[in-house]
Order: structure tokens, then sequence, then C-alpha cells
């Protein structure tokens, strides 16, 4: 049969994880949702509550195996204190993951310091000219004497004003399409790289830019993972990560629908609380409803994960819909909270402006997702699971 059970571990995890959303991420989160400043403090302290390291080696602080519903759980839970930090856990999962397969150099160096929660690391992937046609990049990586020269441009990069290094993804000259993409460790400070600030409708805290690379020398020891073949691993990772990003959004719509429910048992208009009202009640109703779905969808697609089963097209699932859940929630939520719900100190604006970067773009857009479902079901010929 089936079972909806957190493990006692991941029950226990996330009561640590919840306190600490409320008390100390939540208070500050509006304040810090409107500053492009990186939360270098808070981050600290999520490396300390040992979250940055799930499904990470023990030997470099991390907590052992991967546990795709443990980081999803977390990145719920955070979500509600504070969606930008919440994205960390999912950010570092995506790098550490990678540079598992690098050099010792490179792990040692990176690895303990970025789960610690002490340096950051950015994927640069999407270029001017390519994003969701990923290997059409262009940016090249030209082999010289004891390494590389790496030329071009990186776009629309989380935590490119932050970094420490970054993950680049570059061609061999003459190579085409996925082939011949290999990926490098670019520490920011080598010379020649060069980054500028991007500004987006919301997440401002996670340092969005654009990355340059004029003749870059990286040696051999910074590649990641084969020559040729960079492609392979950010992909495999993406695959489960998209499900953690969609209970983000849902983890930031709960907390805007809890405040709403809260809300409308004190407000009361003509004589009466306006949760008295089946106009407000049935819309936290109704969106309630649509975030418990969208929540099922992505924990089933992380335990497809847990239990090597194929979850591809759930992972899709869960980056397409449950952002769209969330957005909805979060406009129902400001609407009950009348003018106050359009208000810049209340946290419903800024949780709407920061659901929108996974729904418009961040790590795959709607479209994409669909495409990669499609393919599957017109491959297995069922749309059943
Ligand atoms: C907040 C934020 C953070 C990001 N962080 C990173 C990061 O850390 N690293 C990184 O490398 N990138 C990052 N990105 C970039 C992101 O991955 C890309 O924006 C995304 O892949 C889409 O690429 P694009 O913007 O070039 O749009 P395009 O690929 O040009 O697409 C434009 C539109 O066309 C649609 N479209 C394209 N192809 C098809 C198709 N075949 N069928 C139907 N519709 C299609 C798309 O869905 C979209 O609506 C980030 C983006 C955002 C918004």
């Amino acid at each position: 049969m089936i079972s909806f059970e957190f493990s006692q571990d991941q029950k226990q995890f996330a009561k640590v994880l919840r306190d600490f959303s409320t008390k100390e991420l939540l208070p500050h989160y509006t304040a810090r949702a409107a500053s492009t400043e990186f939360p270098y403090d808070a981050f600290g302290k999520l490396g300390d509550l040992g979250v940055l390291g799930i499904g990470l080696p023990e030997k470099f602080g991390g907590t052992g195996e991967e546990d795709p519903v443990l980081l999803g759980l977390a990145t719920e839970v955070l979500a509600a204190g504070d969606i930008n930090l919440a994205s960390a856990p999912i950010q570092v999962g995506l790098v550490g993951s990678q540079l598992l397969h690098s050099s010792d150099e490179v792990q040692e160096r990176y690895l303990p310091t970025l789960i610690a929660g002490k340096e950051t690391l950015a994927i640069a992937l999407t270029e001017p000219g390519s994003g969701s046609d990923a290997s059409a990049l262009r940016t090249t990586a030209t082999p010289v004497e004891g390494g590389w020269r790496l030329n071009g441009e990186k776009t629309a990069i989380s935590w490119a004003m932050n970094a420490a290094a970054t993950l680049v993804y570059a061609r061999t000259p003459g190579t085409t399409r996925s082939q011949g993409v290999s990926c490098f460790l670019v520490p920011m400070d080598a010379p020649g790289v060069g980054r500028r600030q991007m500004l987006g409708m919301g997440c401002l805290p996670i340092g969005w830019g654009s990355i340059h690379l004029d003749n870059v020398f990286i040696p051999h020891s910074h590649l990641v993972g084969e020559e040729g073949r960079g492609f392979r691993s950010v992909m495999s990772h993406f695959d489960f990560s998209r499900a953690a990003i969609g209970l983000m959004c849902l983890g930031a719509a709960r907390q805007s629908l809890d405040e709403a429910v809260a809300y409308s048992q004190q407000r009361e208009t003509f004589g009466h609380p306006i949760s008295t009202y089946q106009g407000v009640s049935f819309g936290i109703a109704e969106q309630a409803t649509l975030v418990e779905a969208a929540r099922l969808l992505c924990y089933k697609a992380l335990w497809l994960r847990e239990t090597d089963q194929p979850h591809t097209s759930l992972a899709s699932m869960s980056k397409w819909w449950p952002p769209q859940v969330a957005r909805q929630a979060i406009e129902v939520a400001m609407r009950i909270h009348g003018n106050l719900g359009y208000a810049a100190e209340f946290p419903h604006q800024a949780r709407y402006r920061d659901v929108m970067a996974y729904l418009v773009a961040a790590d795959g857009s709607a479209e994409i997702q669909k495409r990669i479902i499609a393919g599957d079901i017109y491959t297995r010929g069922t749309v059943g699971y």
C-alpha cells in the first residue's frame, strides 16, 4: 500500500528547520527581498544547520547519500520563511553533485566552504543566444598547454555577483550541439573574468548577473566531469531538483495562505470577520486544494527518484505546474489582505515576484517542461504513471 508519512528523521529535521524559518527567516524576509545584498549571515546559518549538504559526502560536511525527499521537505519549509534562501540547498546540491566529478584539489578547495555556507558557487549555462536550447551555447574552451582558454558570455546566472567560483559550460571550437561541451570550474578572481549585475522583478538577493570570459586560463585540474561530456551530470541532477523547486514555490504560497487565514479571522467588514464570507473562505479552500495536489505531485517525483524509478516526467510536471499554483495562491492571499496585500511592508508582493522567476524561466521554462513530458508520453504511448 501507499504511505504519505515522512520518516522520523525527516520530521525531526523539518521541525528544526521550521523553527529557524519562522523565527529567524520570516521576520526579515520582506527587507531582504527588497535588497540586492546577498544574505551571507542567513546563508551561513543554513550551513550550520546542515541543510546545504543534503545528499553530499560526509567528509565534506554533507549528510551522505542522496536524499531527494529531504531536499524537497527542507526547501518547502525554508521557503515559508524566505524563498530566496530556500533555493540555496538546491543550488548547492546542483553544484556539489557535479563537483564530485572533479579533481581532489577542486573538491577539497570548494566543497567544504560551500556546504558550510561560507562561499557560494554559480552555474553558468545560459548565454545571450541560448537558453532553452542550451546545447546551442557558443562559449569556447580552446586547448592550450596546461589547460584551456575560455571565451564567451553567460547571462541570467543566479549567484553570479557573489560566487567565489562558477561552473562554466563551454565547447571545444569546431564542435556542435551537446558534443564537445565540457564543464570547468572557473574561479571568479581569475584574470579575464568579469561580472555585471542584472535586476529582475524579484529574486534580488540571489545576485543575478552576467559573466564575461575573456581568454581566461583554466588548468587541467579544473575540468569537471569528462571532457566533451559536460551536459550529462547537470541534466541528471536537474531531473529531480525541479521537484524541489516546485515545493519551494508551494512553501511560500502556503505561508501566504496561512497569513490570509489569520488575517481574515480578525479583519471585520459589515460587522463580521471576512472569514465568515464564502467569497473569502472558498478562495482559501480552493487554493488549499490546489496547493496540496501540487505538493503531492512534487513529493511523488522525489519519491520516484529516491526509489530509483523513472521520474523525469514527474519532475518536469513539478516544475511547470506548482509555480503557477503558487502564484495564484499568493494572489488570492494578497486580495484577502486588501490594500495591505499590495503594500511593500507585507511579504505577499515579494513572494509573488520571487515565485514568478520559477514560473517564467529559472531552471527551464514551462514550455520546455511540457516538451519533456509530451516526449515521454508519446514514447510510452500512455499518460498513465
Ligand atoms: C531568476 C532566474 C535565475 C536563473 N538562473 C540561472 C543560472 O543560475 N544559470 C543558468 O545557466 N541560467 C539561469 N537562468 C536562465 C534560465 O535557465 C533561462 O532563462 C531559461 O532556460 C530560458 O531560456 P531563455 O531565457 O533564453 O528563453 P528562450 O529559450 O529564448 O525561450 C523564450 C520563450 O520561448 C519558449 N520556447 C523556447 N523553445 C521552445 C520550444 N521548443 N517549444 C515551445 N516553446 C519554446 C520558452 O518557453 C520561452 O517562453 C535563470 C533565469 C532566471 C529568470
